[in-house]
């Protein structure tokens, strides 16, 4: 699904953030991104959706060279890939509806398919009663479960979430876990950058560790690793 030769990425300031990542990650698989702050685990994670792009090395998604792709197929991978975020970013003047109906609207998805999958996805996150509220009438937990309903309405085959459950509390954060679990039984793969031993070391998963730009430790079932 997602493989990395020999990735680097040096910003324009010089800063070498990635330096020789080489990593395959399976269809279906989970997946957490672990280590220091500043390790490069953000720059691991844009990367993949092609929000920046690697200085040296190749970047394929689903056997497409992603350095190759024109920028009009750009959009084509990212409705393959829904992002999460650790802040949300919700449009706060949409309704929980429109910011997931936003998302298909821009695939011109047909109207009455947008209904039914934006209700469907709300459905999944448990918010379905809440179509008509906007972002600040919810709690942190609730607006994360939108943003997940919003990442997973194109039916994306790989869904990435950087720190997703890092602004949330520590209840909160095992019903978004749920959510995240409940996606990859559905055959989605998952990738998810956190700092939470507590999630890493309770739900085992493949643990890849990240320190300096490059993977230290890639373990099935593995540990956080880290003191806290
Ligand atoms: P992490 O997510 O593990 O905290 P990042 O990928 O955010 O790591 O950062 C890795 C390194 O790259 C850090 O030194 C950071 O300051 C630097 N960095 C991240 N993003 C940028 C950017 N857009 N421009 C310049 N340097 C950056
Ligand atoms: P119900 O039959 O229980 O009303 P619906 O699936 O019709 O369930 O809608 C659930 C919620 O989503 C309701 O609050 C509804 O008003 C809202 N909703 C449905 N369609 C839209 C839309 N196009 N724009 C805004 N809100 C909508």
């Amino acid at each position: 699904m997602i493989t990395m030769k020999n990735v680097h990425k040096t910003y324009s300031n010089g800063v070498t953030a990635v330096n020789g990542i080489n990593v395959e990650i399976d269809r279906g698989e989970f997946v957490y991104i672990v280590g220091p702050s500043g390790a490069g685990k953000s720059t691991f994670i844009r990367l993949i959706y092609r929000e920046e792009k690697p200085t040296k090395g190749e970047i394929m998604i689903k056997g497409i060279k992603t350095a190759e792709m024109k920028n009009r197929d750009v959009p084509l991978l990212r409705r393959d890939i829904g992002v999460v975020f650790q802040d949300f970013k919700l449009l706060p003047k949409l309704t929980v509806y429109e910011n997931v109906a936003f998302a298909l609207e821009v695939i011109e998805e047909v109207p009455d398919k947008i209904r039914e999958r934006v209700m469907e996805v709300l459905d999944l996150v448990g918010l379905k009663n809440k179509a008509r509220s906007i972002p600040d009438e919810l709690s942190g937990g609730e607006q994360q479960r939108v943003a997940i309903a919003r990442a997973i309405a194109n039916r994306p085959n790989i869904v990435i979430a950087d720190e997703p459950t890092g602004n949330l509390d520590p209840d909160t954060s095992w019903t978004i876990m749920r959510i995240l679990e409940e996606i990859n039984a559905r055959g989605t793969t998952v990738i998810m950058a956190t700092h939470s031993q507590e999630i890493v070391n309770t739900i085992k998963k493949r643990v890849i560790a990240i320190e300096n730009g490059i993977i230290v430790r890639d373990e099935d079932r593995g540990d956080y690793g880290y003191e806290i």
